[in-house]
Order: C-alpha cells, then structure tokens, then sequence
C-alpha cells in the first residue's frame, strides 16, 4: 500500500519545490553536472579547490586528542566562543556564547529558528523575490509564507510588510545581502522596519521577530559596510553559513545567534527551544571535526577581489550584449532581464548550448533569471559569446 504516501506534509512541500524540480529535471541537471561541456552557473557550487587552509583546518581536528572527541556533540563551547568573539569584533556588540547555536548551514539554523518559534497557523512575512528554500521549510512546519512585493529596485517595501502583518504574524524574514537581487538593505530601510515591528508586536500583543537570514554578509562588494537587522530591532535571530564566504557548502556548517540586545528573558526561552528544536530536527548539529576546525575556519574566506572582478567582467559583458541589469552590492548572483517575457523558454534556449542559469520562474523573479559567478574565469569567458548569440538571435526574431 503505497497511496497515503507522501504525507500530506511533504505532498504539500513538493507542490511548493515543484518549479525548482522541474528546472532539475528539464535540464537533466544532476545527470550532467560536472561533466566539462557544460557551463553550470545556475546554482552557487563551487568550481574551484577551497581557499587555502580550508583542508588544513579540518585535517588538523581529524586525530582524537580525547577518548570524547567524536561523542555526540551539541554546540561545541570553542565554537560557541569563536562565533561569538568574531561577532564581537564585527558587529561591535559583546554577543553571548550561550547565544550562539553551532548549526548545519544556514539551512539548520533557519530549520532551527522556525521550529523553535512557529506553530501550525503562524504566519511568516517573505519579501519577493526570496530564496526558493524558505517556503518549503514553512509548509514542511505548517507554517504560512505571506508573500509581499519588494520595490522597483529590490529594496523592501516597508508600507507592504505593515499592511501584510495580522495577529498570526509571528516573523519577518529579512535576507540581507539578498539572494537572488544582490541587494544589501540599507539603514535608511532597516530603522523604519524596525519600529513598524516595534508598533505592531505592540498592538498584536506578541512579539513579531525578524529572522535575519545573512549567510551572504560577508560577500559585499566595492568596500561597502553590511548593515545587520539585529543591530536596528533587538528581537532578531541572524543566521549564517560558511558555505558562501569558503564556498563549500557540502561541509555543512553555519550558526544561530541571539544579539546581546534581545531583553534576556526571550533569550533564555529561546536558547532552550532552539537547542530542542536541533534535538528535534534530527540532531541537527554539525559534525565533531567541523566544529573543532570552526575557530579557525572563521578566518577564512573566498578571495572578494577575484569575485567583484567576475562580477564586473560579467555585467559589462552582458549590458554590452544588450542585456539589462543591475549591479549586486553583494552575493555572487546577477539578475539580468530576459529578453523575451517567458524567462523559461530563454533559460532553455542558453541550456540547448550547454550554458545552465536558472529561470527567474523558479525564484518568483518573472522576466529575469539568476547568474551564478561562482564559475571560474575560464567557463565565464565561455559563457560570455554564448549570452551574447542568444540575445543577438532572439533580437532578430522580434524584429
Ligand atoms: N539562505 C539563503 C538566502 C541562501 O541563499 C542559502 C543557500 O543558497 C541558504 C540560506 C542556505 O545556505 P547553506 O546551504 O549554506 O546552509
């Protein structure tokens, strides 16, 4: 008997993953991935070996230096600790060890936050285009995404988030730098959000909380400053991932922290639900090794000037192909226009000459699709004259 499967939980998440499914399938994605006729800048993977005491990092924690050292592990204190003292350094508040969860990926920590704070019917405000993962992982908790529109040029659109906010709204997603826009959200945006939040926690008698996804903060460019949501609305929980800034998302690793701000009482109440809500999850803690090599790992990171370059290389390419788009503050994603309204049929047409972007389908981004410059300079050059002949044939098919 096979028929009441899935649960009606997980049909309910592949109704919302189908479109990011379908590019798989339709590609045939995974079949082709690696193989070199192929140009892969559709997802952020690396093409690349990892920075330079990446592997050193983690060789040096693989021999037990205990008989404990591969026990089972909850956050582990020295990774706790590092977190929290780099925190300290980079966001100039004195964060709290305890407060910092060790988690797999952002992917844990947001996982983590929602089950630590939603229950069935909660509703949690997501601003468009998002990360196409944030509404499986509500659905998955019964959760509701509010979907609100952002601006013209992809900053949030405050009135929008005020007017979306009901007695249900538990959360406010805030994704900064935002993947798939590129767009860092600026003071000016984030102050004002704040005291919205401020105002309705007040008048809906519970307190709304922003998740400050940020897995990107360290990936900005032209020497720009990141503004964090924590440091304009204390009742935020910023999450984040070495798998952008090492580009090495396969190894799982990435934190949960509490800003010292948040009054102490919803930290203590937090601190436990979201230990449980690990627990819960299916123990859903980074691996011993990982969490030993943190301290140094956190020091580690991507070359920015090698990625800005891509960035630059890549915009002035495309605009020069007649392509539109605007310029990311951060992140390794562009967002060109597509030339033609059906961003799908485009997307499938730089496929048919083996050059892989994602459809702006997928991400709710209609008319546009999403450029990873995660690629080496040899497969950007590649992908540059095939960008080039798709436009100049679809130009001369409209004309
Ligand atoms: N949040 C955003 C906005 C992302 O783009 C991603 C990955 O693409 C994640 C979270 C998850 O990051 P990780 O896979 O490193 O956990």
């Amino acid at each position: 008997m096979t028929q009441d499967l899935p649960s009606r939980r997980i049909a309910a998440v592949q109704a919302v993953h189908a479109r990011l499914q379908s590019f798989f399938d339709e590609a045939r994605y995974f079949e082709r991935y690696g193989d070199p006729r192929y140009l892969f800048m559709a997802m952020g993977d690396p093409h690349e070996l990892p920075p330079e005491g990446f592997v050193e990092a983690i060789r040096e924690k693989l021999t037990p230096e205990r008989p404990d050292w591969f026990a089972y592990k909850t956050s582990v204190p020295a990774a706790q600790e590092a977190v929290a003292r780099s925190l300290d350094e980079w966001r100039g508040l004195p964060f709290v060890p305890e407060d910092i969860a060790i988690t797999t990926g952002a992917f844990g920590a947001i996982a983590a936050a929602f089950t630590a704070l939603l229950d069935p019917g909660d509703e949690a405000i997501i601003s468009l285009p998002p990360w196409f993962s944030y509404e499986p992982m509500l659905v998955a908790r019964s959760a509701v995404p509010v979907k609100v529109p952002t601006r013209p040029d992809f900053d949030l659109d405050l009135e929008a988030i005020e007017r979306a906010i009901t007695e249900n709204t538990r959360l406010v997603i805030v994704n900064t730098p935002n993947n798939p826009t590129g767009r860092v959200y600026p003071p000016e945006t984030l102050e004002p959000l704040a005291a919205i939040l401020t105002r309705a926690s007040r008048r809906i008698g519970r307190t709304i909380f922003i998740l400050a996804d940020e897995p990107y903060a360290r990936l900005v460019f032209d020497g720009r400053a990141f503004p964090s949501p924590s440091a304009y609305y204390p009742n935020t929980l910023i999450t984040y991932s070495y798998g952008k800034v090492l580009l090495t998302p396969g190894q799982r690793l990435g934190w949960l922290a509490l800003p010292p701000t948040m009054p102490e009482d919803t930290r203590a109440a937090l601190r436990t639900a979201i230990l449980l809500a690990q627990v819960a999850n299916g123990f859903g803690f980074p691996n011993a090794v990982m969490q030993y090599a943190l301290p140094a790992l956190d020091r580690l990171s991507i070359d920015l000037d090698v990625f800005q370059r891509r960035r630059d290389r890549l915009v002035s390419a495309l605009r020069a192909a007649g392509y539109e788009l605007h310029v990311p503050e951060g992140t390794f994603y562009l967002l060109p226009k597509s030339p033609i309204s059906d961003d799908r049929a485009f997307c499938r047409r730089l496929g048919e000459r083996g050059l892989y972007v994602l459809p702006g389908w997928v991400c709710e981004a209609p008319g546009r699709f999403r450029v990873v410059f995660t690629a080496s300079d040899e497969m950007i050059e590649r992908a540059i004259p095939i960008f080039a002949e798709v436009m100049a044939e679809v130009m001369a098919e409209v004309k």
